[in-house]
């Protein structure tokens, strides 16, 4: 990276801000070092004075990386507004920089300096829609109606959309955000950077090169502790503080989960976020047409401290209120964070999958049962369970007991698909089932090397 031109720190982040549209970390790399070597600089003197007008003067580099951009991303995308703006606008650039030099000359440079600050002000919010995801399709999905819907059911006009939280203040041992969530970070540890695969779910037959792997989480897995449970009443207070340090020093231990938020609704973070930690197991989900498996390294882990119970998950003794008020803001925090697609915001018990029996749910927590709605989130037993339709898993009794007993939609729907594809090819589920199995061997394989990796550099660490 030393070879990097790091003169300009403003053309530096435009560059880096672009750089986002790209999924492929590899091809992102590309670009950046395409982009920050081959600057050049304007050479007459009114390009040299346009280019301190805020955002009129940096329209040609915009439209240049603009270019370089659209050569990156997948032919079907389409490009986002402020990318297509930003191109009119250079299209018309002679008006545009005419209306600023009649600007400059009739109201003399502060009135130049009130245009750039609109302008800025445009590009703005063109970047906090940025800041909701690296992925571009995910964006115009969720900010509109799902926001709206999530509103609602709050019976208010007053649920902020993700650009409205960001990093109030921290201090010694917290980080207070602006829309309310707050994060302890007295407990916070460090682990091994994320490292995984992106499959593809249309085309599983083809794996990702070995140099395609990314390390931004992509999703949340919610998780419960099993902990033993006191009764919730001020006579166990001593004890509700211990048993949550407890849990606390557990998973701080073992690197179990990267947010623990115990039964008075504080949050804590574990495992700081750049880092994987040991909370999904064998598992598998699916966000968009990409497919991740062993998401402890792509998704953050977010632990209540509680115990589940089918059906009778959320209680005031049970996972209450305070910890789904504090669930709910630091979901938004960390979406907003990463972009994190809804979709891609999940439970233990719909991911988790054993490969040596092929059964689902090794894990069962929050099989059934989450407030999805009240985090702000769709609920996902609507979900396909891909590791059914899509890679030859099934399940058992136990498996649907642990849901309360009944099947849900995102089962049944994946049955469904399972016996559509078998048809389709001409076999029977059983045969389908084999040859689906076979693509989620390959796939596994690839990421658990990946994990084997991961769990060598801290032994030696331990050492
Ligand atoms: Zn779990």
């Amino acid at each position: 990276m030393q070879e990097f031109n790091h003169r300009d720190p403003v053309y530096t982040k435009t560059v880096d801000r672009y750089s986002r549209y790209i999924a492929s970390p590899g091809q992102r790399l590309k670009f950046l070092r395409t982009m920050l070597n081959t600057r050049q600089a304007p050479s007459a003197a009114w390009q040299r004075w346009l280019n301190r007008v805020p955002f009129v003067g940096s329209l040609r580099e915009r439209a240049v990386l603009v270019v370089e951009v659209s050569k990156y991303l997948p032919v079907e995308t389409k490009l986002p507004f402020s990318l297509k703006l930003t191109a009119l606008l250079y299209k018309l650039r002679v008006a545009v920089y005419a209306a600023a030099l009649v600007v400059a000359f009739s109201f003399g440079i502060g009135a130049v300096y009130v245009v750039g600050r609109i302008s800025a002000s445009l590009s703005v919010s063109t970047e906090a829609k940025e800041m909701n995801g690296s992925s571009p399709n995910h964006i115009a999905k969720r900010d509109g109606s799902e926001a709206v819907k999530a509103i609602s059911a709050m019976g208010s006009t007053a649920g902020l959309p993700p650009e409205k939280v960001w990093l109030a203040e921290s201090g010694d041992g917290y980080e207070f955000y602006s829309n309310g969530a707050r994060i302890l970070t007295e407990m916070e540890i460090v682990g091994d950077v994320r490292r995984f695969f992106t499959f593809k779910l249309d085309r599983t037959s083809e794996l990702p090169a070995n140099t395609d792997i990314a390390s931004k989480p992509v999703g949340i897995v919610f998780h419960i502790s099993e902990s033993d449970i006191v009764p919730f009443n001020d006579r166990n207070n001593s004890s509700l503080k211990h048993a949550s340090r407890g849990l606390l020093e557990y998973s701080r231990e073992h690197r179990l989960y990267n947010y623990v938020i115990d039964r008075f609704g504080r949050t804590y973070r574990v495992v700081r976020d750049e880092y994987a930690a040991n909370h999904a197991g064998n598992s598998l989900w699916s966000v968009g047409k990409n497919i991740y498996v062993n998401l402890s390294a792509s998704f953050i882990g977010v632990c209540f401290e509680g115990k589940y119970e089918p059906g009778a998950a959320i209680g005031p003794d049970a996972i209450n209120e305070p910890q789904i008020m504090a669930a709910r803001t630091l979901t938004a925090v960390l979406r907003s964070k990463y972009g994190i697609a809804d979709e891609a915001c999940v439970t233990h018990g719909l991911v988790s999958v054993n490969p040596s029996n092929k059964l689902m749910g090794y894990h069962t927590d929050w099989v059934s049962g989450f407030p999805f709605e009240a985090l702000g989130l769709s609920n996902k037993s609507s979900s396909e369970l891909v590791a059914v339709s899509r890679f030859g898993f099934t399940y058992d009794q136990a498996y649907v007991a642990s849901a309360g007993g009944s099947r849900w939609p995102g089962l049944d729907q994946a049955e469904a698909k399972l016996k559509e594809s078998a048809s389709r090819d001409g076999i029977s589920v059983e045969q389908e089932r084999a040859a689906l199995w076979s693509d989620f061997q390959r796939a596994y394989a690839m990421q658990h090397a990946l994990d084997r990796e991961r769990a060598r550099g801290e032994s030696e660490q331990a050492e």
